[in-house]
């Protein structure tokens, strides 16, 4: 909902967040990239319900990790932080490049600021890596029904990963079910099958409208989804978003058939009188840059 996606007016966007804790979500994933402390920390403050907040940032260094951290607890209004992840970390050097930021995440939750500390990644190799090390306590992996975002394998590949650090204990809560709004169209199979996989404790769907709140609820309570909700979204007018770090390479337009994309001062841009929607060219950004929104 934040501001590099569809940027929600505030009052909206926290109204979304407490109509989900309302239907029983009890875990909000966040980033100080996404921009959304202020939505949380209103939404926080209209509940009494014990709600798990994660949240993760780039920082390598002591200096910008502590910013970070106060950032967090500052904008959101809250003491302690029960996640705090390194965000995307793409392989072993990249968690190496990090160390010194994540040994300050331990020092505060030495100190109870912190509950517990993990990463976020599109990569196996992250996932494989944080196998052996006993102080990661939780993976945030991308996980959907065809892979679509996994940097470096398959999705047989990253479960595989996923399903170990499981077994070795690390708390995992999977993200991107939906593979960036790509996999829409096959919404039910796509939720259907991360909520059987048994070895991820929580996943992080984004919404952005109280009818996505109610659908997605629903689902996750294997409940029917009311027919004007399921209709309304059936409706909703989408649109293909590039993210701000496409990297201009081009491969998206060589793939689309349509025309449906260009290239305009080294970034992807949407022609939406052409595109279709089909998602074609986001199974082959490197950069998982393309979201159906
Ligand atoms: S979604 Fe399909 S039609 Fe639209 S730009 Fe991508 S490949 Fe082209
Ligand atoms: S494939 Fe991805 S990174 Fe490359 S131009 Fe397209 S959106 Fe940008």
């Amino acid at each position: 909902m934040g501001p590099l996606q569809v940027d929600l007016p505030f009052e909206y966007g926290s109204q979304v967040i407490l109509k989900a804790i309302e239907l029983g979500v009890n875990f909000i994933d966040t980033a100080e990239l996404y921009g959304t402390y202020p939505h949380i920390r209103e939404a926080l403050k209209k509940t009494n319900k014990d709600i798990v907040i994660a949240t993760k940032c780039y920082a390598y260094s002591k200096e910008a990790a502590s910013a970070s951290v106060e950032k967090a607890r500052k904008e959101m209004d809250i003491d302690v932080i029960d996640i705090f992840l390194l965000h995307e970390q793409e392989s072993r050097l990249t968690l190496k490049g990090h160390r010194e930021a994540l040994e300050y995440y331990l020092s505060m939750k030495e100190k109870g600021i912190i509950k517990a500390v993990g990463v976020s990644t599109h990569n196996v190799e992250v996932v494989e890596a944080c196998c052996d090390m006993p102080e990661i306590d939780v993976i945030h992996p991308i996980v959907n029904k065809t892979g679509i975002g996994i940097g470096d394998g398959n999705i047989e590949q990253m479960l595989g990963a996923v399903e170990k650090a499981f077994d070795k204990g690390k708390g995992i809560y999977s993200m991107k079910p939906l593979g960036g709004g790509t996999l829409i169209k096959s919404y039910d199979e796509a939720m259907k099958f991360v909520l059987d996989l048994p070895f991820v404790h929580s996943v992080a769907v984004g919404m952005q409208s109280i009818d996505e709140v109610i659908m997605n609820t629903c689902v996750f309570k294997n409940k029917n989804i009311p027919e004007d909700v399921e209709h309304s979204l059936q409706k909703k007018e989408r649109h293909l978003h590039i993210d701000w770090w496409c990297t201009g390479c081009g491969k998206c337009v060589e793939r689309c058939r349509q025309g449906g994309l260009y290239l305009e001062k080294g970034k992807a841009k949407v022609n939406e009188q052409k595109c279709v929607l089909c998602s074609y060219c986001a199974s082959v950004c490197p950069e998982f840059a393309i979201k159906v929104c």
